[in-house]
């Protein structure tokens, strides 16, 4: 018999697959289950239109047997089969040579994990089989043909028997290798974990001969194997499935099957688009921030199939980052399974589904937000802070996309609210959505820097994440009012004319004074002030400046940071009895108003939660005083 060879490109790829270290050789099984899913597909479309032929669902059905000892695994399918000239055309020449073409162009890259990202086809079996057999026969011929091939070296054609219309493949399994395991590929329990991750929605039951075990009979404690046939697959996908024919139960199991978390998910949403792209898609909101969420080690990405077969198992354009916690899949009819990654970005189908995807979350979170308000705050408690990066993010790119989606910690309703909340309490006398920064809620309520603010009767929101001050820097705005920090110099809050004589007078007054200890604290400090804004407390820091106190903080505690500081501004009250203080310092003792003012600067920079240059010079200082 003669050895015939492959078509010279074909043959290229076979070498590709046959020496690769490629470390998914189980997608094999994919490649196989899928031609034996399109075989019966064209055998039920045929029977649509010939009314000599009739479409029995019992019997098209895909079957894996596995015998170990001969080291065959076998994938028989009832499908529509080929003729010799089928076999020569379709297994002697690689069908779609997109792979091929692809990898030319990236030889230089790495090229085994660019193999996976594609539908490789038939080929894929040369991975873990040394001789690949082919038994065929067409519903259009009475004779059965096999087809058979070792690699590269080329395949054979001859007439064989076989009764039933339909395609046997037949594997001849690699021995192990000292880094490759292939018996796992004669695995009862690998194979059905092969097939359930990859072809558990093929529309067909995928049929395998399964070992058990049982009570012999008329014995309490010797047990017998028997060998039971099982369907693998689920076949009809839970995406496919009617909405109201689902419970929240299913979505909760299916997000469990599919490990997208160990948490129950907080919320899913079922989305089935029938327009100008078709595509059915489950996604969930995690309930929980997965534990290295906010590491490098998280990867976003949504399940991609292609008419129920996993392509992808995390493909990331389908996500904006700044939702990537949301978990679930996406299939559609309109990819074709010949995509790589690469080609998937440039894939306008794809880039459509995306945008849709990203709308249609952002308004279900808005709905949450309105109408399941303790889910929603959930949510935020654990994914909040995704949505301010995204934000800050692009040079705001995205911030009209999230900014109604952003909460504070409110003074007024000690709660989280939202912007637009806190826009419709605003009193008309109020110029801007003020804020204060600090490490908690407790610590930011006694900062003597909302003391004027707070006085005046407006709504103060705390900041206490990193990111806060950079977020709404990025904003900039909501609807129209400024974002001010309380610590900020302008806070746009009119003082009354009376009150401006005698700021104006005080000033005059005390100018020597707030020279001397601005010289004394210089380096330190832009200027030491009266106060407007401190009610009871007797000194805080303000702010001048692109760089609050807040920022420096968070730059400062970034590896290589460049030691930025803020321009900070020490503010005096000048109704505390501290002052008259050092009023009378300036007037007798220098020294004390050098102790003084060391004292209220190092104050100034504990409440704000500042390290103090030299704590011990401090103690002494607090020591000199109480003498
Ligand atoms: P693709 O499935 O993308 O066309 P493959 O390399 O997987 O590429 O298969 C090549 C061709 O071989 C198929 O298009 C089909 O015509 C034929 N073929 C493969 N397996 C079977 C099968 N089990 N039954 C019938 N035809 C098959
Ligand atoms: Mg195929």
């Amino acid at each position: 018999m003669e050895t015939k060879e492959f078509k010279a490109e074909s043959k290229r790829l076979l070498d590709l697959m046959i020496n690769s270290i490629y470390t998914h050789k189980e997608i094999f099984l994919r490649e196989l289950i899928s031609n034996s899913s399109d075989a019966i597909d064209k055998i039920y479309y045929r029977a649509l239109t010939d009314d000599s032929l009739s479409f029995d669902k019992e019997s098209y059905y895909v079957k894996i047997a596995a015998d170990k000892e001969n080291r065959i695994l076998k994938i028989t399918d009832t499908g529509i089969g080929m003729t010799k000239e089928e076999l020569e055309n379709n297994l002697g020449v690689i069908a779609k040579s997109g792979s091929l073409a692809f990898k030319k162009e990236n030889d230089s890259k790495d090229g085994h994990d660019i193999i996976g990202q594609f539908g490789v086809g038939f080929y894929a079996a040369f991975m873990v089989a040394e001789t690949v057999t082919v038994i065929s026969k067409s519903l259009d011929s009475d004779e059965a043909y096999k087809w058979e091939s070792k690699g590269a070296e080329g395949y054979t054609i001859e007439p064989c028997t076989k009764d039933s219309v339909g395609t046997e493949i037949i594997l001849k399994i690699k021995e192990n290798t000292e880094d490759e395991n292939y018996d796992e590929y004669l695995d009862e329990y690998r194979l059905k974990e092969i097939i359930k991750k990859y072809s558990d929605f093929i529309r067909y039951p995928i049929k395998m001969d399964i070992t058990n075990t049982k009570l012999k009979d008329g014995t309490e404690d010797e047990y017998e194997e028997y060998i039971e046939e099982q369907t693998i697959n689920s076949m009809v996908p839970i995406w496919k499935k009617n909405k109201s024919e689902l419970k929240e139960e299913d979505y909760d199991k299916f997000y469990e099957e599919k490990h997208y978390g160990y948490d129950k998910p907080l919320k899913h949403i079922h989305i089935i688009v029938d327009g100008a792209v078709r595509y059915n898609s489950i996604l969930f909101i995690p309930q929980n921030t997965p534990y290295d969420y906010y590491t490098k080690e998280y990867e976003k990405g949504l399940e991609l199939y292609s008419s129920g077969v996993l392509i992808m198992d995390k493909c990331q354009d389908l996500l904006p980052d700044y939702f990537s916690f949301v978990k679930g899949m996406v299939d559609s009819e309109d990819l074709s399974l010949n995509i790589s990654r690469e080609m998937l970005q440039h894939d306008r189908q794809l880039k459509l589904i995306a945008k849709n995807i990203k709308n249609k979350i952002k308004s279900e979170l808005l709905s949450l937000l309105k109408n399941e308000r303790e889910k929603y705050e959930k949510f935020y408690e654990s994914f909040g802070r995704q949505l301010k990066y995204g934000v800050y993010n692009d040079f705001g790119a995205d911030k009209e996309m999230l900014q109604d989606l952003l909460m504070f910690y409110s003074s007024k309703e000690k709660k989280l609210v939202t912007l637009d909340e806190y826009i419709s309490r605003m009193p008309e006398s109020q110029k801007y959505i003020y804020y204060a920064s600090g490490e908690s809620n407790e610590r930011i309520e006694k900062l003597p820097q909302t003391e004027l603010v707070a006085e005046e009767g407006y709504e103060i929101l705390y900041f206490t994440d990193d990111v806060d001050e950079f977020t709404i820097r990025m904003l900039m705005s909501y609807k129209e009012k400024e974002f001010r920090s309380v610590s900020s110099n302008d806070l746009g809050i009119e003082t009354k004319e009376n009150e401006k004589e005698e700021e104006k007078a005080q000033k005059e007054e005390n100018k020597e004074l707030f020279e001397y200890m601005t010289k004394a604290l210089s380096g330190k400090i832009k200027e030491v002030r009266a106060s407007k804004r401190l009610k009871h407390h007797p000194v805080c820091f303000s702010n001048d400046g692109e760089i609050s106190i807040e920022m420096e903080k968070i730059l400062n505690s970034m590896p290589n940071n460049q030691e930025i500081k803020a321009d900070k501004i020490l503010e005096i009250n000048t109704n505390h009895d501290v002052f008259k203080a050092l009023k009378s310092a300036f007037e007798g003792d220098k020294e004390k108003l050098d102790l003084y003012t060391n004292l209220l600067y190092t104050q100034a920079l504990l409440i704000e939660g500042l390290p103090i240059n030299d704590p011990v010079e401090f103690t002494n200082d607090i020591c000199k005083i109480m003498k």
